[in-house]
């Protein structure tokens, strides 16, 4: 992605974020792995929680614990999920389906439909971040995940699991 693209969608993030963005109520999902990098870069183990799955915690005002002064406060080891977005993803049998939030709740959504590149660039990035995410995860814990209504989507794309093989 050039630097304008990269700049301009950090524009828009922030500005989301000013109005209650994705940072907010998100509790993103952690693996093992992504806790022993967050440990590891000084976040402390108190801001994170089992509740089915392990996640981040949410602060008094909503925001997730690790949300400051309107931006991320861990951007480069962010959690899968925060990567991805704002694709989501379930799971159909064998097929991982991606969605792509409304534009209703993410601006940038706007943004990725008048860019195919763009908008093909970020969807490999978070189908690779998913299928790490899925990979990594607990199957009891990703089946609690899995039960987390995300509403206001569309799918996008479909992936057969036994492709899955070759990636990440
Ligand atoms: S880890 Fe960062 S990007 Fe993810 S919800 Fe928390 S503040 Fe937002």
């Amino acid at each position: 992605m050039d630097a304008s693209a990269d700049d301009l969608l950090s524009k828009v993030c922030f500005e989301c974020q000013l109005n209650r963005g994705c940072c907010f109520a998100a509790k993103p999902p952690l693996t093992n792995e992504r806790i022993k990098i967050l440990l590891d870069n000084g976040v402390s183990g108190e801001l994170i929680e089992f509740a089915g799955y392990k996640r981040l915690k949410v602060k008094p005002d909503g925001f997730c614990v690790l949300f400051r002064t309107w931006r991320c406060g861990v951007h480069l080891i962010k959690p899968e999920t925060c990567v991805a977005g704002p694709f989501t993803f379930d799971l159909r049998g064998s097929i991982l389906e991606i969605y792509l939030k409304k534009k209703s709740i993410c601006p940038m959504v706007e943004l990725l439909k008048e860019n195919r590149e763009i908008f093909e660039r970020l969807l490999t990035l978070a189908a690779e971040n998913i299928m790490k995410l899925l990979k990594a995860l607990p199957k009891d814990e990703l089946a609690e995940i899995l039960k987390i209504d995300e509403p206001e989507t569309e799918l996008v794309a479909e992936i057969w699991l036994q492709d899955w093989s070759s990636c990440c």
